[in-house]
């Protein structure tokens, strides 16, 4: 009897703190925006239920995926209503959409709405400006010194160099790498370990933007000895457009890089920055220290290619 009391008091105690840890209003509605990439080696039909599940694991998110068509087919069916949403997360990279689309995004963010962009979302839409502002800073698609200055740091400051002419975009083989804190005082950061190891990832480089209203959260060293810059690259950033606030990580690749725990926490950190300009989340236990990696398998586990054993995240050539 006394056994089935305490299981009792038990189970009472999980559900009281899965109603405090969840969200005390109703969750917060977040469009998860997809349906194009540079190339198969960015599976957004892999990488989009990653993402909504490390939302919507937080209880403060319900996610709704909108898969776009892709650049040049028809759009006349395509009315994704931005307005009903706190927050659009970006996991879609296509060179354009027609006007009247860009006008209604551009609205919606200007207005107050959220962004979220993840890794090879920078590399979208290289010629529309008013994108370009809100991600700060973007790579590939042909973008070079036309696009705007490189922005990385040197010194431990923020340089942007307005003389390195030059494509906009780069990478060394996948390889895990130290993420170091710029800005430990920002919502998104608070409370973070001042650095700490990213799971093998695409380390981006020399990525060019108008960089207005940007602020650096962290940096990355790209080292030389694995085809890097030199320089200390951005990783996490936020842009202010309009009343709009922007959350950018460049990480992410893959399902193995989604499944970094610091990946995880700086994502859930940063939608809810972008959605309500505060963070409630505490970071997580296993979060990984400066010298050692955190990867959560049930993740993983959502790649065919972990369960076949054949996940092989140090590859150099053909992707972006
Ligand atoms: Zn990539």
């Amino acid at each position: 009897m006394k056994r089935a009391i305490v299981l009792l008091l038990g189970t009472c105690g999980l559900a009281m703190s899965a109603v405090s840890a969840g969200a005390q209003a109703k969750p917060m509605k977040v469009m998860l925006l997809d349906g194009e990439s540079g190339g198969t080696y960015h599976n957004w039909r892999l990488t989009t239920p990653v993402l909504k599940k490390e939302l919507e694991e937080t209880g403060l998110f319900e996610v709704t995926v909108v898969t776009a068509p892709h650049s040049g087919e028809d759009f006349s069916q395509f009315r994704p209503e931005f307005a009903k949403y706190r927050v659009i997360v970006s996991n879609l990279d296509t060179p354009d959409w027609p006007e009247a689309l860009r006008t209604q995004f551009e609205e919606y963010v200007r207005g107050g709405g959220g962004l979220v962009i993840v890794h090879a979302a920078d590399n979208a839409f290289p010629h529309w400006a008013a994108y370009n502002e809100m991600i700060g800073i973007g790579g590939w698609r042909n973008r070079d010194e036309s696009a705007g200055p490189m922005w990385y740091f040197a010194d431990d400051k923020l340089v942007e160099d307005k003389t390195t002419p030059g494509t906009a975009g780069h990478h060394g083989g996948r390889l895990p790498f130290q993420v170091e804190t710029r800005a430990p005082q920002h919502p998104i950061m608070k409370g973070l370990p001042p650095v700490w190891m990213h799971a093998a990832d695409e380390l981006y480089g020399t990525l060019r933007g108008p960089g207005k209203n940007m602020t650096v959260l962290a940096t990355a060293h790209s080292d030389p000895l694995n085809k890097g810059t030199g320089h200390d690259e951005p990783m996490l950033m936020t842009v202010a457009y309009g009343k709009g606030r922007v959350f950018h990580t460049t990480m992410g690749h893959d399902v193995a890089a989604l499944s970094c725990v610091g990946f995880i926490a700086t994502f859930q950190r940063g939608t809810e920055w972008a959605a309500t300009g505060k963070v409630t989340q505490k970071a997580p236990g296993d979060f990984p220290t400066a010298r050692s990696t955190s990867m959560r398998v049930d993740i993983e586990e959502m790649d065919p290619a972990f369960l076949n054993g054949a996940s092989d995240p140090v590859r150099t050539a053909g992707s972006r």
